[in-house]
Parts: C-alpha cells; sequence; structure tokens
C-alpha cells in the first residue's frame, strides 16, 4: 500500500516536465534519463575505460551503472583471495561515488579465471534487463588478458538475447535490443579499433583521477608493480595523486581518435587533451549519426 501511494506522488513531478512549454530549454531533467550500464572485466575497467564519459552522463541527470564481471581477488603482488576482494569492492564503491554514477556491482567471480559461459552470460544478461539499458558498454574480444577478452565475449553475446523472452525467463527481456559499444583499446589484430564516438573528457578530467584515485590497490600498488615502476610511487596522498595525474592525464590522443574528435566537435576537436572513444558493434541495435547525438549528448 505504502509503495502505491510513493508511486502516485511520483507521476505528479513527471506530468509538469511534460507540461513545460515547447520553448524551455532541452535540459536533461525534461528528458526521458538515458540509461547506461558499462561492463568491465575487474572493478577499475569501466572507470578507465568511460569513466570520464559516465561522469559527464550523470551530471546531466542520466542514470549510470558500473559492473565489474569479477572480484579482483588475484591481481596484486602481496595480497588476494576474500579480503583483497573485499578491498577491491570498497574501493570500487568509492570510485562510483567519486564520478557521480548510480551503482558499481562487482560480481564474485574469480579474478584471472573468467571464462565466457553460460552462467556469466546469463548474469549479464539479467544486468542489462534490470538496468533496462538503452547503451551498454564492454571492452573488444582482442586484449592482452583473459578476463578482459572473455568480458568481451561475454557481453558481445548478449546482444540481441536480452530482448529473447525464453533466455533467462526470470528476468523480463527488453522489447528493444540496446546500442552495444566498444570501449577504445590500441590492439591491432585481428583488426583495429574504429572510433565511431570520441568524447572530449577535459571537463571531467580531475573527476575521473579523482576516481581512479580511490582505487589504491590497483593504481598506487598493483599496476605499478606489474610495470617495474612501484619505486615511483610517492607515499604522500597528495604527491601520489599528482603522480596518478601525470600518468593518467593528457596521454596521446591516436591520429584515429582526434579524427573522430573533429567529426563529432569540429573545430575545438584540436584543443581536447583527454578524451575516451567507443565503437558501435554490430551486433547491438545499430544507432543513425542522430541517435548517437541523442545518446552522447555533449557535442553541442
Ligand atoms: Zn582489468
Amino acid at each position: 500500500m505504502p509503495k502505491r501511494r510513493s508511486r502516485t506522488r511520483l507521476l505528479v513531478p513527471a506530468a509538469l516536465a511534460l507540461a513545460l512549454p515547447a520553448a524551455a530549454p532541452r535540459t536533461a531533467a525534461a528528458q526521458t534519463p538515458l540509461r547506461i550500464i558499462v561492463f568491465g572485466a575487474h572493478p577499475d575497467d569501466c572507470d578507465m575505460d568511460a569513466g570520464g564519459t559516465a561522469a559527464l552522463w550523470a551530471a546531466r541527470g542520466h542514470a549510470v551503472k558500473f559492473v565489474a564481471l569479477t572480484n579482483g581477488d588475484a591481481g596484486h603482488q602481496s595480497e588476494g583471495g576474500g579480503a583483497l576482494a573485499k578491498r577491491r569492492r570498497a574501493e570500487a564503491q568509492e570510485a562510483g561515488r567519486r564520478f557521480g554514477i548510480a551503482e558499481y556491482e562487482v560480481l564474485d567471480n574469480h579474478d584471472g579465471e573468467l571464462e565466457p559461459t553460460l552462467a556469466v552470460r546469463q548474469q549479464v544478461i539479467r544486468r542489462i534487463r534490470q538496468w533496462q539499458a538503452d547503451v551498454v558498454i564492454a571492452p573488444r574480444p582482442n586484449d592482452y588478458h583473459p578476463d578482459h577478452r572473455y568480458t568481451g565475449v561475454v557481453v558481445q553475446d548478449t546482444a540481441y538475447m536480452v530482448v529473447v523472452p525464453n533466455v533467462a525467463p526470470d528476468t523480463e527481456p527488453l522489447r528493444k535490443n540496446p546500442v552495444f559499444l566498444y570501449s577504445y583499446d590500441h590492439f591491432q589484430r585481428p583488426n583495429p579499433f574504429r572510433p565511431d564516438v570520441a568524447v572530449a573528457i577535459d571537463s571531467v578530467i580531475e573527476k575521473k583521477i579523482h576516481a581512479l584515485d580511490a582505487h589504491v590497490s590497483q593504481v598506487y600498488e598493483w599496476l605499478p608493480w606489474v610495470d617495474g615502476s612501484l619505486e615511483s610511487v610517492p607515499k604522500d596522498k597528495a604527491a601520489r595523486l599528482s603522480w596518478l595525474r601525470q600518468q593518467r592525464s593528457g596521454q596521446r590522443i591516436s591520429d584515429e581518435v582526434r579524427a573522430a574528435l573533429r567529426k563529432w566537435y569540429g573545430a575545438k576537436a584540436d584543443a581536447v587533451k583527454d578524451a575516451e572513444a567507443f565503437e558501435v558493434c554490430e551486433y547491438g541495435r545499430r544507432p543513425s549519426e542522430a541517435d548517437l547525438r541523442r545518446l552522447f549528448p555533449f557535442f553541442d
């Protein structure tokens, strides 16, 4: 009963929003918010691949969810197992809070052991349906890390299946296949990444760095250890944040991504310092240019 009452109340602001005069600025609040779900293999991958764009969407009132398919319980030089998974989960929650996104879910699959099984595919199908996603983002199936590769395979395998009622029938199927996008990578074989959309994230790069800073066990411990640069990480919190900023901002933008920025931003593109880029997956809904402008409301 109380549920029904609060639902009726919710209808009132929606009706008011619809009643806005046509001349009112088309702000995010006056439109139906977009629903975006981003998948990564580990608790930090969504952040690196799409964190800036997610922050831009979130700031405009759109609903963004990050999902890590593994719990991150293996990738560390001196910690592991349940205690590490717990630490990674807390770091992801804090990063999600700093990005301003709606949810950051970490699934309890083991790190370093992800396989493109039917069970994992169903986990992903359910997440996409429950989120009622308009846009799904994941890595391509070409990557150095098997967890990243299989995340790409699994998410790609859910395109179309999310609308099939008899697949994972415990979850309401979508009526419309979402737009599936691959996040940027630099791998060349079997084919290089094609940036169909490029988003300038200069206005939120500080937010992205601040969110990455929440992944202490990754960005200040594990990744520098793997690179053999652990000694270069400052101990002091402020100093290590500026070290992170140096590492993770102002990286070279590829010629292809720069060309995509020019397509979407025109002359302003040449001044862009940080960007994220996405490739349309052929197995999801095929968006027109107008669809992409609606889904990425950042280009005006
Ligand atoms: Zn990863």
